[in-house]
């Protein structure tokens, strides 16, 4: 393995540095040099390599000891130094790390780690399972999933649309065709440093497993200089996605395989765009229905009248009966939004609103009293009020 700065220079912590301090060092440099906030920087990538290898180790007490104790850290180290000491605290051979990154959302920001996490936790936000490995096995694994929002005009919710959504998703590595090696003789892994093992994990709860990047045979090619070893990089494509019309806010629409790649032959994840839909000036969507407020004259609402409403779909016609009161609704069928699961649409609710004029001129004023004069109906009779 190659010399390396100190562990301690490294994370920019004294030798007499407390686990929180460590755990806060680090934190504070993922985020600075995390491939998510650097795409494409190598030296980034590089940097936020070492500093994890820092705090994998000075995180756990035993490595950390072994570490302080002979100025690095492998496997063997720790086994000679435990032979003294007795073999304490529990071994997990073999646990599947998929447990907790599964799942894990590639899109998410580097900003979005919380807690206190240990090495495998922050990393695996990142890297999404792609260092999980069962019984050492090299198992093809589905990459993780990646969800987009997307807002939307209520007019393109209703309609539908094509558009492009540039996506960060980890590709197979066209260098190495995703195996992570370089082409070349053998040598030592030096993740494992040769032993097949790799373990993580702190205090009491330590968790061995097979080394995922030799499988376990303590030896591999040099790893690919493109990808660092992954086998999957980062990269920002386009991709062009149809939304369904009748969408609303929180649809989610799937693009297969536009999520992140999967790791040694698996299959790619899925896209998720979910989508925010904006407020309409008029409309307003309960699920498929659409509803609004239509203003109606006085003469309209009491003598009846045909009227035209706006609908997504354009103007209708709706017929106001004779008597028609305020606050009354009535229904387009079928003027409402799309169903995304039948080939049918929502209906529209039109309630109507009757708007007064203002009255100035002497004759209307006139014509208004001879119609309170023959029409003498008191509507508060029922409240006692006559
Ligand atoms: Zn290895
Ligand atoms: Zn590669």
């Amino acid at each position: 393995m190659a010399q390396r700065e100190d562990y301690y220079k490294q994370l920019g912590v004294q030798r007499t540095a407390s686990a929180d301090e460590i755990r806060k060092a680090y934190r504070r440099l993922a985020r600075k040099h995390h491939p998510d906030v650097n795409p494409g920087d190598k030296a980034a990538e590089e940097k936020f390599k070492q500093i994890s290898e820092a705090y994998d180790v000075l995180s756990d007490p035993k490595k950390r000891e072994v570490y302080d104790k002979f100025g690095a850290y492998s496997e063997t180290m720790r086994d000679a130094a435990e032979q003294g000491a007795g073999r304490g605290g529990f071994d997990f051979g073999g646990f599947d790390w998929s447990v907790f990154t599964g799942g894990a959302g590639g899109a998410t920001g580097a900003g979005q780690q919380s807690g206190g996490g240990s090495f495998r936790d922050i990393f695996s936000d990142l890297f999404s399972g792609s260092r999980t490995s069962a019984q050492g096995a090299a198992r093809a694994q589905r990459g993780a999933d990646i969800e987009i929002p997307l807002a939307l005009s209520f007019e393109d919710a209703i309609n539908g649309l094509t558009t492009n959504i540039a996506v960060a998703r980890n590709e197979i590595c066209s260098t190495c065709r995703g195996t992570g090696e370089s082409g070349g003789v053998q040598i030592t892994c030096p993740t494992c440093q040769g032993t097949g093992k790799v373990s993580s994990g702190g205090g009491f709860l330590r968790f061995d497993q097979s080394c995922p990047d030799c499988q376990g045979t303590g030896k591999r090619r040099p790893p690919c200089t493109t990808c660092g070893g992954r086998g999957a990089a980062p990269k920002s494509e386009s991709v062009k996605v149809r939304i369904p019309a009748g969408v609303d806010t929180g649809s989610r629409v799937r693009v297969a395989g536009k999520g992140h790649a999967g790791l040694r032959g698996g299959p790619p994840g899925d896209l998720f765009i979910v989508t925010n839909v904006a407020p309409h000036r008029i409309f307003t969507r309960k699920g498929d229905n659409i509803h609004c407020t239509i203003p109606v004259t006085l003469p309209e609402a009491a003598l009846g009248a045909k009227i035209e409403v706006p609908t997504v779909t354009g103007k209708a016609q709706l017929r106001i009966p004779p008597g028609t009161q305020s606050g009354q609704v009535f229904r387009l069928r079928e003027r409402g939004a799309p169903s995304l699961r039948s080939a049918t649409r929502g209906d529209q609710y039109v309630e109507v609103k009757i708007v007064l004029p203002k009255i100035i001129d002497e004759d209307s004023k006139e014509l208004l009293r001879q119609f309170a004069r023959r029409n003498t109906d008191n509507p508060r009779r029922e409240f006692g009020l006559e």
